[in-house]
């Protein structure tokens, strides 16, 4: 039994006799314990409802150690494959960008750190068959969790297909430089949010990358080829027309440090951030709004076509002036599209040395022109990114918030001063409509092997 389930039956147990106490129990495992909100809220919700509100819970999630994940995937590999044993691991983790949003595909700066979240792969090579098996342990995609292929070969490539999932898997393995690949069964779990613009995807894809160098002991000698090998299996196989930035510090990430990329040059400067003072908080709303899909393309041609009346070969090289002196020849849409990515790249610029000069009061500001800049000149927020950002900045000790990852749902991140964190979370907890989820982030390192 753990911890969360302890405390949840001895919740259950005082309420019989003593409302006041349910509710400061309930209040004491609300702040420390996510899993059990659901059953908590049924269990005081039914028996209190006319006694006092139910306050909404503030949990921080707890994120499973990379050695629970571990000893996990090691469970499932021997339910999934009797009599073997696991010979490699590798561990990927998910980012958060902490400025310069819809940058990376136009040339400029982002600001990304890696998260202590996620996505651990697990296998050895297969002894009999010349198949890889692949299971994933995300409940998020659904009940077809395994795929099953040949090593690709001249003579037959591997092709995209149904689960979606494994398109990521199989593109990494696609565009592996080493060939033939040996056949291999694996298994994957993840700390990292599928979908919630964490990047699980990218993690998913280094952490296979890294696992398949294992499994061949032919490792990348340059970090960037990797980093597009990856991108280059999320563009063909998961037909996402990424930028660079996931790969990147999913690769590159060192602990303590955020990541300033130059998405041009594909040069990367680490920025200390390890300050005890300040914390990253990132809050999940839970929300992801289902579009066309085509949103991340269209916003992709528009500043490419600015990008064009200006004469410019990216929005990275022109400035401010060149945009006002072209106005009339674009349209109010394209305009604003470029206005937002040629501001995000300066501001990108500034955080980072505001980072480097520890000035979090500068870094804050620009944060929130980020995020105004994305609502209103990229139109990529909603409506409840926006009411987090502006729960946030109502609290005491935020120094800045913003929307973080492509848009239209996700996350948001946040800059606030340590102390205040507890009360910062209980105060967006009761502001948003929806059911938030908070989590702690530190700056971590990058993809690796670990030793079984
Ligand atoms: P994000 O990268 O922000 O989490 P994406 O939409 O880019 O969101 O990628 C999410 C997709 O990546 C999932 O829907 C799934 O197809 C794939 N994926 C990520 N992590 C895993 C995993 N651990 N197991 C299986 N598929 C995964
Ligand atoms: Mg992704």
């Amino acid at each position: 039994m753990t911890a969360g389930s302890v405390f949840t039956f001895r919740a259950y147990k005082f309420r019989i006799n003593d409302f006041s106490l349910v509710a400061a129990v309930y209040e004491f495992v609300a702040s420390g314990f996510c899993k059990v909100r659901q059953l908590l809220s049924t269990l005081v919700g039914n028996l209190t409802k006319q006694k006092f509100r139910v306050p909404k819970m503030n949990a921080i999630a707890d994120c499973p150690t990379e050695n629970e994940l571990i000893s996990k995937a090691k469970s499932g590999f021997q339910e999934l494959f009797p009599g073997e044993n696991p010979s490699i691991i590798a561990s990927a983790p998910g980012r958060v960008n902490l400025i310069g949003e819809h940058t990376d595909y136009n040339d400029g700066f982002v600001l990304p750190m890696a998260l202590p979240m996620t996505t651990v792969v697990i296998g050895n090579k297969a002894a009999v068959t010349d198949k890889c098996t692949v299971y994933t342990l995300s409940d998020a995609v659904g009940s077809n969790r395994q795929i099953i292929f040949t090593t690709p070969s001249i003579e037959s490539e591997l092709k995209p297909g149904e689960p979606k999932w494994g398109n990521y898997v199989k593109g990494v393995v696609a565009n592996f430089p080493f060939k033939p690949l040996p056949a291999f069964n694996a298994v994957i779990i993840s700390s990292v949010p599928l979908g919630g613009g964490l990047s699980s995807s990218a993690s998913l894809e280094v952490a296979m990358y890294t696992f398949l160098e294992s499994l061949t002991c032919v490792r990348a000698t340059d970090l960037k080829q990797k980093a597009l090998a990856c991108q280059k299996a999320e563009h063909d196989y998961a037909g996402m027309p990424c930028g660079i930035m996931d790969q990147f510090i999913s690769t590159m990430a060192e602990q303590g440090k955020a990541l300033l990329i130059d998405c041009e040059s594909m040069q990367g400067i680490y920025v200390p951030l390890s300050d005890p003072n300040v914390v990253v908080l990132i809050t999940n709303s839970n929300i992801r709004h289902e579009l066309t899909g085509s949103e991340y393309p269209t916003r992709k041609r528009q500043c490419m076509e600015a990008a064009a009346i200006m004469k410019k070969k990216s929005l990275r090289s022109a400035s401010m002036e060149d945009l006002n002196t072209n106005k009339d020849a674009m349209s109010d849409v394209v305009f604003k599209r470029a206005r937002h990515v040629i501001g995000e790249i300066e501001r990108t610029q500034q955080a980072a040395k505001a980072l480097q000069q520890s000035n979090y009061v500068e870094f804050g500001k620009l944060m929130v022109q980020s995020h105004n800049s994305l609502q209103n000149d990229y139109e990529v927020s909603c409506a409840e990114l926006d009411e987090l950002v502006a729960a946030a900045l109502e609290c005491e000790g935020v120094l800045g918030s913003r929307m973080t990852g492509g848009g239209f749902g996700g996350c948001t991140v946040t800059l606030l001063y340590a102390k205040y964190v507890q009360d910062v979370v209980n105060y967006i907890t009761n502001k948003y409509s929806g059911n938030a989820t908070f989590y702690i982030a530190t700056a971590s390192s990058g993809a690796h092997e670990i030793k079984i």
